[in-house]
């Protein structure tokens, strides 16, 4: 079974305990994915906060705990300034060395997103209750397999071009939002031997991770970015000349 992590930064449901998120989420986001992916992968959460407001030693992110991840899951938002850059160094490295990562809605901004991708990550954005179409660019992509031409999110924040990210390696997947609006919703790119994946549904005040579809789209994507090839080091070796 490939290793999954989920983190989170639980706060909106966590140590806020806001009821708009509370209403969809009432053990956390990271609880929710874990509910659907456990039948599939064998599932750790982690998360920056506890319930009660206790900030977890390095974001909850050790060596151990990356060695033991196939795939990572990261939600965050508001705290994204809370993650110590130890924990960002420690996570960007393992996925360097092979550790497949997927960045979860407002996770574009995370300190994590942006090292990976040398970018702003700035986009535009709503608050608001616009429907998006979420639209499958490459149906034969593995993320896509399995998905109709298009899902439709009842409700959704906006997120709009221009996205400040590097150019994608593949692009499966682009939102259109009811006012108008498109936006780049599902990348992928590789950075040394990890594979990287950004979707941009999963606004906390709305049921998304709710629907079918957009589980099953967080589980192609699992399966995609899990690689057997992990190097326990980067080096950069002087070596001898190659013998006949
Ligand atoms: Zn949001």
């Amino acid at each position: 079974m490939i290793k999954v992590t989920v983190w989170n930064e639980f706060c909106h449901e966590g140590v806020w305990k806001q009821p708009n998120v509370l209403e969809h989420y009432p053990d956390g986001i990271h609880k929710y994915l874990e509910s659907f992916l456990k039948d599939e992968f064998e599932v750790t959460t982690v998360t920056l906060y506890e319930a009660d407001g206790t900030l977890n030693e390095n974001a909850g992110i050790t060596r151990e705990l990356l060695d033991n991840t196939d795939v990572m899951l990261w939600w965050g938002h508001c705290t994204h300034h809370m993650v110590p850059d130890e924990a960002v160094a420690m996570v960007a490295d393992a996925v360097r060395r092979g550790m497949g990562i997927i960045f979860l809605h407002s996770a574009h901004h995370s300190k994590l997103f942006k090292t990976l991708m040398g970018t702003s990550c700035n986009l535009h954005w709503r608050e608001s209750e616009d429907k998006e179409y979420l639209w499958v660019i490459d149906p034969s992509h593995p993320i896509a397999e399995g998905i109709p031409e298009h899902v439709t999110i009842p409700m959704e924040e906006m997120y709009g071009e221009p996205f400040g990210i590097p150019e994608p390696d593949k692009l499966v997947f682009i939102g259109s939002f009811s006012p108008g609006e498109v936006f780049r919703s599902g990348c992928c790119w590789r950075r040394e031997y990890g594979k990287v994946f950004y979707f941009q549904p999963g606004h906390e005040s709305h049921p998304t991770y709710h629907i079918p579809e957009i589980q099953k789209i967080i589980k192609n994507a699992i399966n995609w970015a899990y690689s057997s090839y992990r190097v326990a080091e980067l080096t950069c070796p002087n070596v001898e000349k190659p013998q006949d």
